[in-house]
């Protein structure tokens, strides 16, 4: 992390709002349904799948998590209603998981139900590292009853070997990411050449046990890794698919459909885009420094 990302993240906060929302902008659909439904269409046209995330995260009241269920009950509703291609993802901790990991149980159940009524699927997103037992926990406890959902290991955290091992006895669909969040070094990788050799490791070990395994990278030389896995293994393009998110690597994201694999775009909108994009931002300045770059692009 270069000096310029972190003065950028640390000034951030005191730049006026409508700059950040110019920041924003090209990563977030908006801040509605409508915004969100208008994205996922342009999306698809394109011929990529798209998954709908509410932004929100480390609520401290139960009535936001009740709030955000009732939003993606409408998000679901409205795919379903346009036949878009578009799953949903939440994070536990929007759902309550850091208030009481039972109602977070019961709130992403009642997702999973309502998306199984479409044939749809929830992902539950992996956060900070105090979060992730709980997070695995919830998972396992919804796999007794449902298929479709899914989550996400960080090829960052030193513990996702055993993770994954966990989740490749159990056929689990997973997304590998790298990992957003900065952590401890006793927790996590902090060498990037180490991060990518691991997220090479995890993703043979989970295709080769016949995973569905969700490549989220904007990184080329995963790009790369990946593709000559699924070459080698002879895997079909339903078996796997490539994920990135809204507004980053548009030319690599090109590349990968052209080449015949299928990838879905991560489509974050809703209201709380501006403290959930400060909070990003502060906790990795690397991201801001992207952002400020490809704006120079
Ligand atoms: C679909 C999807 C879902 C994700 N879900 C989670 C999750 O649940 N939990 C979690 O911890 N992390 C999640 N992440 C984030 C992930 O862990 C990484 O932080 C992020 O993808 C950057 O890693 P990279 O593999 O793209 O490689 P990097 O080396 O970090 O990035 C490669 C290049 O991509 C561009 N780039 C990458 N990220 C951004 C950005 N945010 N803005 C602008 N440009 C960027 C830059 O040009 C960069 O040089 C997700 C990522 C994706 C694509």
């Amino acid at each position: 992390m270069s000096v310029l990302d972190e003065l950028i993240a640390f000034s951030l906060p005191a730049v006026p709002k409508a700059l950040v929302r110019v920041f924003a902008r090209p990563y977030i659909a908006g801040e509605t349904l409508d915004d969100q439904i208008r994205v996922i269409r342009e999306l698809n046209r394109d011929g990529f799948m798209a998954a709908t995330g509410l932004l929100g995260e480390f609520v401290t009241r139960r009535e936001e998590s009740e709030e955000a269920v009732g939003e993606y009950e409408k998000a679901l509703d409205a795919i379903d209603e346009a036949k878009l291609d578009s799953n949903i993802h939440v994070k536990p901790t929007h759902l309550g998981l850091t208030l009481d990991e039972d109602f977070c149980y019961d709130n992403v159940r009642s997702l999973a139900e309502h998306a199984r009524g479409y044939g749809n699927f929830v992902r539950l997103d992996m956060e900070d590292s105090p979060t992730i037992d709980a997070t695995l926990d919830l998972y396992f406890r919804l796999r007794e009853h449902f298929d479709n959902v899914g989550c996400v290991i960080q090829a960052r955290m030193r513990r996702s070997l055993g993770d994954v091992r966990r989740l490749a006895s159990a056929k689990a669909n997973v997304r590998l990411c790298k990992g957003v969040y900065i952590e401890p070094r006793d927790r996590a990788y902090t060498d990037p050449r180490i991060i990518r050799e691991n997220y090479v490791w995890l993703l043979e070990e989970l295709l080769r046990a016949g995973c569905y395994v969700g490549i989220a990278t904007h990184d080329e030389l995963l790009v790369w890794h990946a593709s000559r896995l699924i070459d080698e293994l002879g895997l079909k393009p339903h078996q796997y698919e490539f994920q990135m998110l809204h507004g980053v690597e548009r030319e690599l994201r090109r590349v990968v459909r052209d080449a015949g694999h299928r990838l879905r775009v991560a489509v974050p909108y809703g209201p709380s885009w501006y403290p959930y994009s400060v909070r990003r931002l502060r906790k990795n300045p690397a991201i801001a420094g992207y952002v400020v770059k490809a704006m120079f692009k």
